[in-house]
C-alpha cells in the first residue's frame, strides 16, 4: 500500500524536502515531493537520515525527531500528568493550591513556591505527581489543537453544593476527546447540608458512572479550603497512574512539550516545558517550536535551579532565541547546525501554512468575483 508522500515524510524528519528526493534518487526512486512511496521505501531513507524507525502499522511510519522508537526495556516509570478541570467557582484554584501545599518535599525548599504553569509534588508513598496549572479550559484546547497531548489523566471538580453545570460537561467531553481517565474530586463538602448523591445522579446523566454506583469512575469527597481527603485524592490519581503503567525512557535526547511562556524584562525568553522524553540538561540545545538556544539555567517550580529534568518534570529555561507558544513541541538536538535547521524548517512551515491560507482566501474571492 502508499504509505506517504516525500513532503510529508520530509515533515516528519524535520528534513528538506529536496535532501529527501536526492536521497531516494541516490537509491533509484525518482519521486517529486507531493508523490508517495511505500512504507518499505520510507523506512530505507528514514535510516538514510539516521533515525530509527517505528512502523506503526503496514502503511505507516512514525518517527519522532531525533529517531523516537524507544525499546521496551529502556522505558521506565514516570509520575503522572494531571489536569484539573470543571466549572468556574467550582474550586479548581483552590485545589490546586491545597495540593501544592501537600508536597512532603516542600519544606526542604524552604517553602518558597515560584509561580510557574505547572508543578510537581512528592506524595506520602513516594511518589510523584505532575500538575499543569492552568485550570483553563481554554488552555486545554490550544494545546490539543496544536497536537499536543500532556496530561495523562483529568481531575474534575464538581462543586457538591452546585452539581454539573455547563463547563463541568465540556471538561468532560475534553477528557472524551483527549482519551484520557477522569478521577471526579466532589468538592465542598464541608458545606452544610450538601448532597453528594445530587452529583453522583447528574455524573451518570453524562454517562460517567463513579466505583459507588457500580461503574468504573474513581470519585472521592474533597475540601480544597478545609484540606479534606486530599490524600485519598492523590492516591487515586497514583492509582489511575499505576493502571496506565505510564513510562518514558529518560536516557535519551529531551522531548516535550511547551506549557506556557513569556518574555522576562531582565532574563529574556522564558519557557516553562514539560519533559515528556528523556532528560533534558543544563547546557543541551534545543529548539521550542521555531525557536532554538542553549539552556542556559533550569529552574524548577520551586525556583531551584536544577542541572537535570527528568520525564514528566516541569522547568522553566532561559536562553532561547524568541518565545514559543504554549503547545508547541520541543526538543535535544546534538548540535547548533541542527537546531537552526530544524528551526528554519518550521519558520518555513509556518509561512507555508499561512500562504496557503492565504491562497485558499484568494479562491474564495476569485469564486466570488466569478
Ligand atoms: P475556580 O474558579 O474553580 O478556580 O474556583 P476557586 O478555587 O477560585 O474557588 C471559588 C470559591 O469557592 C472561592 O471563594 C473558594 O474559597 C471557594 N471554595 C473552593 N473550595 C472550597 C471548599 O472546599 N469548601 C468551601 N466551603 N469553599 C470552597
Ligand atoms: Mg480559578
Amino acid at each position: 500500500p502508499e504509505a506517504i508522500t516525500v513532503q510529508e515524510l520530509a515533515n516528519r524528519m524535520a528534513a528538506r524536502g529536496g535532501e529527501v528526493v536526492k536521497a531516494l534518487f541516490r537509491m533509484g526512486v525518482m519521486a517529486t515531493l507531493t508523490q508517495t512511496i511505500d512504507a518499505d521505501t520510507a523506512e530505507l531513507v528514514v535510516q538514510e537520515f539516521g533515525h530509527r524507525v517505528r512502523r506503526v502499522s503496514e502503511s505507516d511510519v512514525e518517527l519522532g525527531l531525533e529517531g523516537a522508537a524507544d525499546e521496551d526495556t529502556d522505558l521506565q516509570p514516570r509520575p503522572p500528568v494531571v489536569t484539573i478541570m470543571g466549572h468556574v467557582d467550582h474550586g479548581k484554584t483552590s485545589l490546586l493550591d491545597a495540593l501544592r501545599k501537600a508536597d512532603v518535599a516542600a519544606h526542604e525548599a524552604g517553602g518558597i513556591t515560584q509561580h510557574i504553569g505547572a508543578y510537581q509534588v512528592a506524595v506520602p508513598d513516594g511518589g510523584k505527581v505532575t500538575f499543569i496549572d492552568t485550570p483553563g479550559h481554554a488552555a486545554f484546547t490550544a494545546m490539543r489543537s496544536r497536537g499536543a497531548q500532556v496530561t495523562d489523566m483529568v481531575v474534575l471538580v464538581v462543586a457538591a453544593d452546585d452539581g454539573v453545570m455547563p463547563q463541568t460537561v465540556e471538561a468532560i467531553n475534553h477528557a472524551r476527546a483527549a482519551n484520557v481517565p477522569l478521577i471526579v474530586a466532589v468538592n465542598k463538602i464541608d458545606k452544610p447540608g450538601v448532597n453528594p448523591d445530587r452529583v453522583r445522579q447528574e455524573l451518570l446523566q453524562h454517562e460517567i458512572v463513579v466505583e459507588s454506583l457500580g461503574g468504573e469512575t474513581q470519585e472521592i469527597e474533597v475540601s480544597a479550603t478545609k484540606k479534606i481527603n486530599l490524600d485519598k485524592l492523590l492516591e487515586a490519581i497514583a492509582l489511575q497512574a499505576e493502571i496506565l503503567d505510564l513510562r518514558a525512557n529518560p536516557a535519551r535526547a529531551a522531548e516535550g512539550t511547551v506549557i506556557e511562556s513569556k518574555l522576562d524584562r531582565g532574563r529574556g525568553p522564558v519557557a516553562t516545558v514539560l519533559v515528556q522524553k528523556g532528560t533534558l540538561k543544563q547546557g543541551d540545545i534545543v529548539v521550542a517550536g521555531a525557536e532554538w538556544g542553549r539552556v542556559r539555567a533550569m529552574l524548577d517550580d520551586k525556583g531551584r535551579q536544577l542541572k537535570e529534568a527528568p520525564p514528566s518534570l516541569p522547568v522553566e529555561i532561559l536562553g532561547l532565541s524568541g518565545v514559543p507558544s504554549a503547545g508547541e513541541n520541543f526538543v535535544a538536538v546534538e548540535d547548533e547546525a541542527r537546531a537552526r535547521e530544524i528551526s528554519e524548517f518550521r519558520q518555513r512551515k509556518a509561512r507555508e501554512k499561512s500562504s496557503a491560507a492565504a491562497v485558499a482566501g484568494r479562491g474564495t474571492l476569485t469564486d466570488m468575483l466569478a
